[in-house]
């Protein structure tokens, strides 16, 4: 049987919509992601002849943007069922997770400006919704220089609040600080879903979060973060200095608001991510599975040494164990968005990002000295997942964080 289709339970036209981006996923998005982390410096990965650029493009033209967009905006969310979605991101980050956070990033400050009633933020998500061309790119601001882990924790110690500030004179908020090099897509971003700091007396609780475009006076960038995993990824720092914002974009003016809802957005992105790093796993395990059928050593491909297909079935049980806990725990989330199950979306991100890099690592020792070599795809793999283990909260921040929702 096919391991792909085990619990697959979705309809005929769904399942000819998955076979569709699988092909994209495969030939554009997995040979884009090998040709950007080739080159030398991140600069080159946004450069204007990029292939990066044809990815969005392709992107939106097949409405993946609008996956995880309310139909109120023009998006599809209520149109697909859970199981689609999750098959859909699944096979996206099986082709290429860098790109494929990039995508997913990319819709994140639009997605939940459709969330909000003012009519500004519900019309940039009806004009993301509408952007084929992907002129439209978001990015999720929040960690900052000295603050990384701090946010994944919260507290409420003033001595610990965050560095970018939000105050509010008048008709406006006036933002001040420096988020981290570390923000995906940050330095190509239009839009930023901005966490700032409105009561510094109540440090990391005292947070307050806006939705902007990046074209304010006083907004500058940093340069392309150069990293090991991920290449793929564009991520820069984001400065403001004075920059003056409208109150309707302030979407969360009260910190207390933001206790309420901290829950949902950890299910919501830890979900998401214990999905695609799946995908990543089984991509790492069907590389190591193919090349052990054609490698000869012995006199007989090593599939045939028991060493090698014991080590490939733990992989293979670990690749299914990690699907099946990413899968059980989106759709329970999916089936109920009010009260999703925080500490099982964070325990399937730990158990994806942790299962991808330790199968990718597998994978390299049964593809011995070639896997090592840039002409195969598991060191690629290997980095990208190992980066995932810090992605969106060291997997270890992230725990003692979810251990306050079992
Ligand atoms: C590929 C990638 C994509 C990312 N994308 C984004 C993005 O889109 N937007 C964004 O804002 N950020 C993003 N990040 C940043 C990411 O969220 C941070 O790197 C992460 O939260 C950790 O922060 P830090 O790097 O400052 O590590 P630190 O917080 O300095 O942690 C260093 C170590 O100390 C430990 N530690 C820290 N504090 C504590 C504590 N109180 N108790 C116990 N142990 C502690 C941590 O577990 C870790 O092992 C991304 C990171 C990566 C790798």
């Amino acid at each position: 049987m096919n391991s792909n289709e085990i619990d697959l339970n979705i309809s005929g036209e769904a399942k000819a919509m998955l076979r569709e981006v699988k092909t994209f996923s495969m030939e554009v998005l997995r040979p884009a992601g090998i040709e950007l982390d080739r080159l030398h410096a991140p600069e080159e990965v946004i450069a204007r002849n990029s292939v990066l650029w044809e990815v969005f493009r392709k992107f939106r033209a097949m409405d993946l943007h609008l996956l995880q967009m309310p139909k109120s905006v023009g998006g599809l969310a209520e149109e697909l069922d859970p199981m689609t979605t999750l098959c859909l991101s699944e096979q996206l980050g099986y082709a290429d997770v860098g790109l494929t956070v990039s995508m997913a990033v990319a819709g994140m400050p639009f997605r939940y400006a459709a969330l909000f009633p003012a009519p500004e933020l519900q019309q940039l998500a009806r004009d993301y919704a509408a952007d084929q061309e992907g002129g439209m790119i978001g990015c999720w601001a929040i960690t900052e220089p000295d603050h990384g882990s701090d946010w994944s924790l919260g507290g409420a110690d003033p001595t610990c609040g965050p560095s970018v500030t939000a105050v509010l004179k008048g008709d406006v908020y006036v933002i001040n600080g420096e988020k981290a090099a570390w923000v995906s897509n940050g330095t190509i971003a239009t839009h930023a879903m901005l966490h700032v700091g409105l009561e510094p007396d109540k440090g990391m609780d005292g947070q307050g979060l806006a939705i902007i475009p990046l074209d304010l006076p006083g907004i500058s960038r940093g340069k392309p973060l150069d990293k090991m995993g991920q290449r793929s990824l564009n991520q820069g720092a984001i400065v403001f200095q004075d920059v003056c914002i409208p109150k309707a974009y302030m979407a969360v003016p009260f910190p207390a608001m933001m206790k309420v809802a901290a829950g949902q957005g950890l299910a919501n992105v830890n979900g998401g991510m214990a999905v695609i790093f799946a995908g990543l796993a089984k991509a790492a395990f069907d590389e190591a599975y193919q090349y052990a059928r054609q490698r000869i050593q012995g006199g007989v491909p090593i599939l045939e040494h028991k060493n090698i297909k014991l080590k490939l079935f733990e992989m293979f049980t670990q690749v299914e164990a990690a699907r099946a806990n990413a899968r059980r725990m989106f759709l329970y989330n999916a089936a109920n968005p009010m009260a999703p199950a925080v500490a099982h979306a964070v325990a399937a991100k730990c158990l994806s990002t942790e299962t991808a890099t330790r199968v990718a690592s597998d994978a390299m020792q049964i593809f011995g000295g070639n896997g090592l070599a840039r002409d195969y795809p598991i060191e690629k793999m290997f980095r990208d997942a190992r980066a995932g283990m810090i992605e969106d909260g060291v997997n270890e921040t992230l725990a003692l964080k979810a251990m306050e929702f079992l």
